[in-house]
């Protein structure tokens, strides 16, 4: 590849691993975030680069990250326009990296850089996609807990891709991976569900989740966890669509039945009058259903929409030492086009 010659120096050697870390208002965690992050990854290949996405901090983040890249330019730095969400940073993040391999970590420190040289040892050994699996969610409250685990089991039972349980973004993907992450032209970023889909030879790696470095909440409340639900599901299912056809048939089924029923009475002990509630009730019953059948329709239809605009899943802001990458997918169509 090569690179073009305005790039700063140091960034014509190819790096061997790209570690991306996705920063929304990180500007007191990152000090202590590279001093544990740069030491494991000098220790395993000094030709690194550590990619940070700032992801619309309102904080100093960037202002931090322009100072740490003059004194260590392998920190390297991209910021978005606005706040776009982690899963959007991350797949900014992926464009610009050059490694060979590619290790993606949180920056609030609760994922253990100390783990990445076991990563990267089994990524030696063939692996494409070795991913951490948190061993508790001990950091979780309860609701959380009991919320993500009714998502993976729907998430199962309604998906033919399968989704690895605790696995989340704290992992090593190979260059093959990421090459197949980054042509995928979809809107909707469900990287977890995305991960899964690419397959390749895959395993998982437990570790245990720290607490937050700087002791702040998670930016992730109920509704941008349902929310992530939500497009998880439609994003990788379609049986929500599916399932309203066997209602239906279900609903008709009994309805026939119930028909016959009374048709049958009505001959032998002729007509009668009551009913009015079981009418009422009939009748709010089906405009629910129907109105939920629309509702999810129209979650889809939204979608679909969303894919068809072809806007730009983000905007770069500014560039601290990282040019990104215009990566051609498998039609070998440039995808600037
Ligand atoms: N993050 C981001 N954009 C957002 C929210 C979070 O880039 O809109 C980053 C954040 O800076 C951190 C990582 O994503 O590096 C995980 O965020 P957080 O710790 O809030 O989530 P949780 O640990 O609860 O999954
Ligand atoms: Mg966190």
């Amino acid at each position: 590849m090569n690179a073009p010659t305005r790039l700063p120096a140091g960034l014509h050697d190819l790096p061997e691993i790209s570690v991306i870390v996705p920063m929304h208002n990180e500007a007191k965690g990152m000090d202590a975030l590279f001093q544990r992050l740069l030491p494991v990854l000098e220790a395993i290949d000094p030709r690194f680069e550590v990619i940070c996405v700032d992801d619309g901090s309102r904080d100093l983040t960037m202002d931090g990250l322009r100072g740490h890249h003059q004194r260590e330019p392998r920190i390297r730095a991209v910021s978005l326009s606005r706040n776009f969400g982690k899963e959007v940073a991350i797949a900014a993040g992926l464009r610009y990296t050059r490694g060979r391999a590619v290790v993606i970590i949180d920056a609030d420190l609760q994922h253990p850089p100390e783990i990445i040289p076991e990563f990267v040892s089994l990524w030696r050994q063939g692996y494409r996609n070795v991913y951490g699996v948190r061993r508790d969610r001990n950091t979780d409250g309860v609701g959380r807990k009991l919320f993500t685990r009714a998502f993976y089991k729907l998430f199962d039972a309604v998906s033919p891709t399968g989704l690895p349980a605790g696995a989340g973004d704290f992992r090593l993907l190979d260059r093959k991976a990421v090459d197949a992450l980054l042509a995928m032209p979809e809107r909707t970023r469900f990287t977890k569900g995305l991960y899964a889909w690419i397959g390749f030879k895959s395993v998982a790696v437990p570790f245990d989740v720290d607490e937050r470095i700087d002791g702040g909440q998670s930016r992730f409340n109920f509704r941008a966890l349902l929310r992530l639900a939500i497009d998880g599901i439609t994003a990788f299912s379609n049986a929500p669509l599916r399932i309203w056809g066997y209602v239906g048939l279900a609903i008709s089924a009994l309805a026939f039945l119930y028909a016959s029923i009374i048709i049958v009475r009505a001959l032998m002990f002729g007509i009668d009058v009551p009913g009015f509630t079981s009418l009422i009730v009939s009748v709010m019953f089906f405009a629910g259903v129907q109105l939920m059948t629309l509702g999810v329709l129209g979650e889809y239809i939204g979608r679909i929409f969303v894919e068809v605009k072809r806007r730009p899943l983000y905007l770069v802001q500014e560039e601290i030492g990282v040019e990104a990458i215009e990566p051609v997918d498998a039609t070998g169509m440039d995808r600037r086009a």
